[in-house]
């Protein structure tokens, strides 16, 4: 019997995938899902990835029972399991969603496409995200981006007719163990609070956000504190696909139609809330118009400039959170146990990083990535250079992680939370304890440099050293000509949505932040 494969990668649900409806609407179909051991090994795979998948898998197999169907599964290169499953039993085509992913997925998908073409085989690709495969002219893309949104969501099919297949290689979902993390050589550590994968997960979360969370959206979002509730809490179900993004925009939209004059925070709350969304197919353009930024700058001008003074100490510090600060190391610590940040707190963790750190963005975001749970390569990575300041056209915005406290966390709440050491810490010492006197110390029965790091670098000094290094290189005459280049590929365009927020995705606080864009030609930077 001859059938089509439906291939499910990060798009983990049946409801709006088009791959799989016009697949149905064909025949047969075999939905498929390849634990690939060379995805698995890459350095921005982590076990909570892996946990979070499996659990949305498990979800989508209990749907397509419900029609009649299996969810299958397989291990190996999915080139290699497309071609045993095809030997045995010979199918039409394969059907799935493109991705923007990390080269490794982008050369994975070139390669299932060009074997699909040598074997005779429809290979068909539908976009998942408002993002534009061969984008020609950055200027069609707004546009293309509302006619995605607006399009109609595929309706989840009726029934599904699943050919029946007898290949050792593939197996019904839950009848065969699936590779442990160790196996996949993992790091097993998942962070204990992560949110949970599936469908019905991620359709509690919206409903729950746009009804009542997204009140408190406005003015939440920034400090570790209110954001992790403020939030939409979406990410990692848009990131694995639990959820359509067009599901997302369309459904917000309704509600926003539905709220009165009155309900003026919410409103405000929700509009703030669809400019992220934008945001998120926005910076994904980036990385697939030009995939080179996951693993070299943005602006080349920027070559070298810490690559060469990688300081093993500053990692392991920051990456233990034993930095000495403790907005820093309260962040790293609530990653570890929750797999969530907010965007103000990454931005910092990334600034702290790259200035007084002074190390390269590529390591430190492959850490990032297996840290964070929403891992979506085409955000990350573009923020990881702009966080660092190697895209040559944005504003260098440096966050001294002491005024952070002091903004976001002025009772000490947040780190006192993440930290026990710090609840002995009287207040007077919170925001530096590193400097409390040997007295201060055994009176509250704390040790500075065991239960409380000290800083590795001097922050005021090392700040301005680094911005002092990022401005000199900033000045030369290459540097700035090669700029305009970079602005025409990547920068926004006037006029698009969320236009009045911070290109980076947070609410403008500061009064010191300018209040017109840097360049001339830009609403928007990056
Ligand atoms: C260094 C760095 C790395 C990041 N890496 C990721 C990542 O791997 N995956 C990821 O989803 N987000 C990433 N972000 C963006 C942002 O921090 C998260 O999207 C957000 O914290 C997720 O929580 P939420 O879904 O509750 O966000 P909400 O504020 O509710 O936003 C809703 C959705 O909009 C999108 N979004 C929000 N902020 C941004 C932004 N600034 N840029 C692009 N899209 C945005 C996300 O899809 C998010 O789920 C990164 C930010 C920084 C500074």
């Amino acid at each position: 019997m001859r059938y089509r494969v439906v291939w499910f990668k990060r798009d983990l649900r049946l409801q709006d995938h088009w791959p799989l409806l016009e697949a149905a609407q064909r025949g047969p179909v075999l939905c498929l899902y390849v634990v690939e051991p060379s995805l698995w090994a890459q350095p921005d795979a982590a076990a909570q990835h892996y946990g979070f998948i499996r659990e949305s898998l498990h979800v989508l197999d209990q749907q397509l029972q419900a029609l009649g169907s299996r969810l299958h599964v397989a291990v190996g290169e999915v080139v290699d399991v497309l071609a045993v499953l095809h030997m045995a039993a010979p199918f039409d085509a394969v059907h799935a969603h493109e991705e923007t992913g990390n080269a490794h997925t982008f050369a994975r998908d070139v390669a299932v496409g060009r074997w699909c073409r040598a074997q005779g085989v429809g290979w068909h690709e539908w976009a998942q995200f408002g993002v534009v495969r061969r984008l020609q002219d950055r200027r069609e893309w707004q546009p293309r981006w509302e006619q995605h949104m607006a399009h109609a969501q595929a309706p989840r099919p009726t029934a599904l007719h699943t050919p029946p297949l007898t290949v050792p290689h593939v197996w019904p979902w839950g009848t065969r163990p699936l590779p442990t993390a160790i196996e996949l050589g993992l790091d097993p550590h998942e962070p204990p609070q992560r949110q949970r994968g599936g469908r019905v997960q991620a359709q509690q979360v919206l409903h729950d956000f746009l009804n009542e969370r997204s009140v408190r959206y406005r003015g939440g979002i920034s400090s570790p504190l209110s954001a992790p509730d403020a939030c939409s809490r979406l990410s990692p179900y848009l990131a694995y696909g639990c959820v359509s993004m067009r599901e997302v925009v369309q459904a917000t939209r309704a509600q926003l139609h539905t709220l009165g004059p009155t309900a003026k925070r919410h409103r405000l709350g929700l509009q703030g809330f669809v400019s992220r969304l934008y945001w998120h197919c926005h910076f994904i353009q980036k990385l697939e118009s030009e995939p080179e930024l996951e693993w070299r700058n943005l602006h080349r001008g920027y070559d070298g400039l810490r690559e060469d003074d990688w300081n093993p100490e500053h990692f392991k510090a920051l990456t233990q959170g034993r930095t000495g600060w403790p907005m820093v190391d309260a962040c790293v610590a609530m990653l570890r146990e929750t797999g969530w940040l907010n965007f103000r707190m990454r931005a910092m963790l990334v600034s702290v990083a790259a200035y007084p750190l002074w190390l390269p963005w590529q390591p430190v975001g492959h850490w990032l990535a297996r840290q964070f749970l929403d891992y979506e390569p085409g955000i990350h990575w573009p923020q990881m250079q702009m966080q660092s300041g190697t895209t040559g056209i944005n504003t260098t915005r440096v966050y001294n992680p002491i005024k952070q406290a002091l903004d976001h966390d002025p009772q000490g709440v947040f780190v006192r939370r993440w930290l026990p050491a710090l609840r002995r810490v009287p207040d007077t010492w919170l925001l530096e304890p590193w400097h409390m006197s040997a007295d201060v110390q055994s009176r509250h029965g704390v040790r500075v440099g065991q239960d409380i790091a000290i800083p590795p670098v001097e922050l005021l000094d090392a700040l301005r050293h680094a911005k002092a290094r990022l401005h000199a290189l900033r000045r030369q005459p290459a540097v700035r000509e090669a700029k305009a280049a970079v602005v025409q590929r990547h920068a926004s365009r006037r006029g698009m949505p969320g236009a009045n927020r911070d290109a980076r995705g947070e609410e403008r606080t500061s009064k010191r932040r300018p209040s017109t864009p840097p360049t001339t030609q830009m609403s928007l930077d990056f």
